[in-house]
Parts: structure tokens; C-alpha cells; sequence
């Protein structure tokens, strides 16, 4: 067991720019990304992951917290984009409670 938390500038779909994002491990997989700036929330289900996705960068990205290359953030970047939409959550009431709060 081993969670632990770093951040990393990823594209945020939602935000459509680079935002800074909170990358959460748990026993040493992601667990998820979180937006910093719009608070959306991405849970990457690895077991979907291991049946579609075969790429060597998602294996190395997702498997261990390693220090972030911009060139792994531009490949994480690639692939959080690439989910399908069942992968990944969006809690659109955070999101609104955040703006409500403002
Ligand atoms: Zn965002």
C-alpha cells in the first residue's frame, strides 16, 4: 500500500487549456486526476485500461510515481483525452458548487 499525491500541468478538456492537476496513487497505480482549476475529477479504471490501452507510456505513466517529463505530461495529457467517457467521471456538482461558491 502506497498512496501518495503529486501535481502535474496536464490539458484539462473541460478548462480547454493547461491547467495544474493533482495526479492521486494508490497502491502505486493512479488513481485519479483531478483538475486544480475547474475541480473535474478523472477515475481511470484500470482494468479497462489494461484491455484497450497496450501503449508502453501508459504502462510507464500510470504505473509508478515518477517524476513528471513535460513529455510524459504531454503523453498523460494524450491519453486522458483519448478515454472513452465511461472511464472517466465528471462530477458536474463539484464543479458547480466551486463556481456557486465564488
Ligand atoms: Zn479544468
Amino acid at each position: 500500500m502506497s498512496n501518495s499525491k503529486m501535481d502535474a500541468y496536464l490539458f484539462c478538456i473541460h478548462c480547454d487549456n493547461e491547467t495544474s492537476h493533482t495526479i492521486e496513487y494508490k497502491n502505486n497505480h493512479i488513481h485519479s486526476v483531478t483538475c486544480n482549476n475547474c475541480g473535474v475529477e478523472i477515475k481511470i479504471d484500470h482494468d479497462y485500461v489494461r484491455k484497450h490501452f497496450k501503449e508502453e507510456f501508459v504502462v510507464r505513466v500510470l504505473s509508478k510515481p515518477v517524476r513528471m517529463t513535460k513529455e510524459m505530461e504531454k503523453d498523460l495529457t494524450g491519453f486522458l483525452v483519448s478515454l472513452p467517457f465511461r472511464v472517466v467521471t465528471k462530477p458536474f456538482r463539484v464543479y458547480k458548487e466551486f463556481h456557486e461558491n465564488k
